[in-house]
């Protein structure tokens, strides 16, 4: 069934003492929500993980990873693997972040092999996708997207998809403060599972939680999460303040 998520992505803030510290504020802040159908969800950094599933224990916050490589093991030096993110019970992990695309190189056939990786190990991937503004400017955004869905998941079973969350970044939102209109995202999001549906089935499209990521604040959530094709967010900056990341919780 399709979930409503908001998913937090700290990027690489916060110690120890401070994401524990940041986990007990969003409990309290959410404490009192019913959050049906809703999933929580934050990510801090690798070092930090078990502190925060320590952390978030007898909450409704999920703890993800923001990356994973995809060999099994080996000579990776900084890497880490899906056999070390299970040991410590993370369950899911957010694949092709626009940072990771950019700064480290991850090409769309990497990301595809760290689907196949995420998959075969019984995670759960978040995938992220998203055109850069220049692509937008050109009127090139959809071919974009289209083809960073075909390159990274289009050799996937459609049964893949109930282990799969999308996000759509445009990379031209992400921390800078500008957010793609309601109705950008709207478009893109109904676009994404036009192209799902036609190449995996009505059936996996209607059911795949597509997220928007881009600035989203407390002040444009609600706005954002009200269009029928967008469910939930994927929060960079607003996730480190736990006021800012229950209120966006709460817009959902
Ligand atoms: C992100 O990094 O995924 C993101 C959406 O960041 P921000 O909310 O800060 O734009």
């Amino acid at each position: 069934m399709r979930q409503k998520i908001v998913a937090g992505n700290w990027k690489m803030n916060n110690d120890k003492a401070e994401t524990k510290a940041l986990i007990k504020g969003i409990k309290k802040a959410i404490k009192k929500l019913s959050l049906k159908n809703t999933r929580v969800i934050i990510s801090p950094s690798y070092i930090n993980l078990s502190a925060a599933i320590k952390k978030a224990d007898n909450s409704k916050i999920e703890v993800a990873a923001q990356n994973m490589h995809q060999a099994k093991n080996g000579a990776y030096t900084g890497e880490i693997s899906a056999d070390m993110l299970k040991s410590i019970n993370i369950e899911t992990v957010i694949i092709g972040h626009s940072e990771r695309r950019e700064y480290f190189n991850e090409t769309d056939s990497i990301l595809a092999e760290k689907m196949d990786a995420v998959l075969a190990n019984g995670l759960e991937a978040i995938f992220c996708f998203g055109e850069k503004l220049e692509e937008r400017k050109s009127d090139n955004h959809f071919a974009v997207v289209e083809s960073q869905l075909k390159n990274a998941l289009f050799h996937l079973e459609a049964a893949n998809f109930k282990n799969i969350v999308l996000a759509y970044e445009p990379v031209w939102a992400i921390g800078t403060g500008e957010t793609a209109s309601p109705e950008q995202a709207q478009e893109m999001h109904a676009f994404v599972r036009e192209t799902i549906s036609k190449k995996f089935g009505k059936e996996v499209a209607d059911n795949v939680s597509i997220l928007y990521g881009g600035s989203v604040k407390p002040a444009n959530a609600e706005e954002i999460f009200s269009k029928p094709d967008v469910d939930g967010g994927l929060i960079g900056g607003a996730s480190l303040k736990a006021e800012d990341f229950a209120a966006i919780i709460k817009a959902i």
